[in-house]
């Protein structure tokens, strides 16, 4: 009636799942803007290097080139036509057109354990300028439009930042380029920059941990505080139940069972009855001349010894009994697992004790007694009704012959049936 514990269950299984979702919706949206600002900054930091780069090149293109000394072992650049000219002072000096320039400083770069650039077209002069596949792809972009491409790539000697943006065809391009078709305004090459984002892939990874940690701890919070709630909830519940229980099952004055819970164990022992054909008593007790107290002493003295009577005839039950108050002075004592004999001796015995101590433990100075009217529960019993009608007939009698009495029907029948082996 009272079983609440899987909704209980439920309730905190779908709180429970609904918290996380919740919790890492968010902790997955901090971790994902997180790494976007972490990649926009290595992003900022490829751009940059690409104006540097652009710009270096740009003056150098502006200047034609620069001549730099030849040293021993320096080769001319042979996609020029004449790229060595002989200084006033004798010594050599060679040109470093722009492309040059840009595979020169991408080359110490490397050395340098720095950035690497690459200048390259989808149809360069120099084979050593061709594209790979992501400068391929970028180069295709940037002819239908595309700004820039960039790429986070786990190579084997670690994870790399490349960066690509175009360049356009300017005056300057057209003294070596000219050949190919190229005009100014379009876009025909490339810069590529690719630099080490090891350190930025541990931060990434970091802070990844991070937040799922601080995730995972805030869950456990919140489990933890609403598993709280709820057990204490379930335990004022709990209790309020108990107390709803008690209260429509007892007898707020006599503190036994009320006629409700009386007559359904009454009910339910009577259905037992039938299935297992054990004898089944049933005593009706009524107070005499209960008027009389509450006339000669007074409603509440009257309520003292109902509550006194109730008291002294529930301490004599046993585990199966049931005993509760049928209304006013009235009380019903149902007994499992008795005979004639055995529930005219309980019937006697409770007679004798009320006899003996009700008007004592409540102060009357003359005997107060009960009559009671029993009998057994019989085949012909078609419901609790026919029994209870039966006891109450006893009752009746008992009160006729002079009170203070006991007197049991029935139980002949109930003889009968027991030797015809019902
Ligand atoms: P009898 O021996 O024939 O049973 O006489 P009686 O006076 O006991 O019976 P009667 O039916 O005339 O009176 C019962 C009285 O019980 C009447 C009613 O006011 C009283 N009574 C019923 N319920 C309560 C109660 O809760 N508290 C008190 N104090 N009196 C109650
Ligand atoms: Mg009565
Ligand atoms: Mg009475």
């Amino acid at each position: 009636m009272f079983e609440h514990k899987p909704i209980y269950k439920r309730f905190f299984l779908i709180a429970s799942l609904l918290i996380g979702l919740c919790i890492s919706g968010v902790f997955l949206g901090l971790s994902l803007r997180t790494s976007k600002l972490l990649k926009g900054q290595a992003l900022s930091g490829a751009r940059a290097q690409f104006g540097a780069i652009v710009l270096t090149r740009k003056w150098s293109a502006q200047h034609g080139g620069v001549y730099v000394i030849k040293r021993p072992g320096m080769q001319s650049n042979p996609y020029l036509d004449n790229p060595d000219l002989k200084a006033a002072d004798g010594r050599i000096l060679t040109l470093k057109n722009p492309a040059l320039m840009t595979r020169e400083i991408s080359e110490l770069a490397n050395r340098e354990d720095l950035s690497v650039f690459h200048i390259t077209s989808l149809n360069p002069l120099n084979p050593y300028n061709a594209p790979d596949a992501f400068e391929v792809q970028a180069l295709r972009g940037f002819e239908s439009g595309q700004k820039e491409a960039f790429l986070m790539e786990d190579k084997a000697q670690g994870a790399r930042l490349r960066y690509m943006a175009p360049l356009l065809v300017e005056p300057s391009c057209l003294s070596c380029h000219s050949k190919q078709g190229y005009s100014v305004g379009q876009v025909r090459d490339g810069i590529s920059v690719s630099f080490g984002i090891d350190k930025l892939s541990q931060a990434l990874h970091k802070n990844n941990l991070i937040i799922a940690a601080q995730g995972g701890l805030t869950l456990a919070l919140l489990l933890l505080t609403l598993w709280f709630f709820f057990r204490q909830m379930k335990l004022r519940l709990g209790e309020s139940q108990a107390l709803l229980l008690r209260m429509a099952t007892t007898d707020m004055l006599t503190n036994v069972a009320n006629r409700a819970s009386v007559m359904n164990r009454f009910s339910a022992g009577f259905a037992r009855q039938r299935r297992n054909l054990s004898h089944l008593g049933c005593l009706m007790i009524d107070v005499d001349h209960f008027k009389a107290v509450n006339d000669r002493f007074g409603h509440q003295k009257g309520d003292v010894v109902l509550k006194e009577l109730a008291a002294i005839i529930a301490a004599t039950l046993r585990q199966y009994d049931t005993f509760g108050r049928y209304g006013g002075e009235e009380f019903l004592m149902v007994l499992d697992g008795v005979d004639g004999k055995r529930l005219a001796e309980i019937a006697e015995r409770t007679r004798a004790l009320v006899e003996a101590k009700l008007a004592t433990q409540t102060g009357l100075a003359e005997p107060m007694t009960i009559s009671l009217g029993g009998t057994l529960v019989v085949p012909e019993d078609q419901t609790i009704d026919d029994v209870i009608r039966r006891a109450d007939e006893a009752l009746y009698l008992a009160k006729d012959q002079g009170r203070n009495r006991v007197v049991l029907l029935g139980l002949d029948l109930a003889k009968t049936a027991d030797s015809d082996g019902c």
